[in-house]
């Protein structure tokens, strides 16, 4: 037996694990979309996260360079005004993002019910040799992570 959930702490209301469809959120050109969100919520719709860690273990996972290996980075050359160039042939990429990819992140968090993460991301083609980078793995990780925020405000969870 799990020990009953505590009540709603805007109505007191009776609280029930619930999952929520999809919601979005971007930054920067990093687009999210959260599928299948397990959460706990009451009948008047407030909804807080199943548990204190778990908005913070889903940001750690966005944060995670692991989480975007699969697409090249770019090298980024200069100091006060930045260029990208292909990791490949070492040609300068274009400015403007020529396409994008999307990835699937499957979060399996502790004591909760797996959910997946689409994260759509801004790429660069080589006008070379037709490799397609991200510009830098680091600052894709931190725009993931301000959408994530976004995407919480936008369905008004909260931690308790
Ligand atoms: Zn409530
Ligand atoms: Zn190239």
């Amino acid at each position: 037996m799990s020990k009953p959930l505590a009540p709603c702490s805007k109505c007191k209301g009776e609280m029930s694990m619930k999952i929520l469809d999809t919601f979005h959120g971007d930054s920067g050109g990093v687009k999210l979309t959260i599928h299948e969100m397990p959460y706990v919520g009451c009948a008047e719709g407030h909804k807080r996260f199943v548990h204190v860690e778990f908005a913070g273990q889903l940001m750690d996972l966005m944060m995670d360079k692991g989480t975007y290996q699969s697409v090249p980075s770019a090298e980024k050359k200069g100091f006060f005004t930045h260029t990208y160039h292909c990791s490949g042939c070492k040609l300068e990429l274009p400015r403007a993002s020529t396409a994008s990819k999307t990835l699937e992140v499957i979060a399996e968090l502790n004591k909760a019910q797996p959910l997946k993460v689409l994260v759509e991301i801004p790429v660069f083609k080589c006008g070379g040799c037709g490799k397609e980078c991200i510009q830098s793995t680091e600052e894709t990780a931190m725009l993931a992570v301000k959408g994530i925020g976004h995407a919480y405000r936008s369905i008004d969870i909260h931690p308790t």
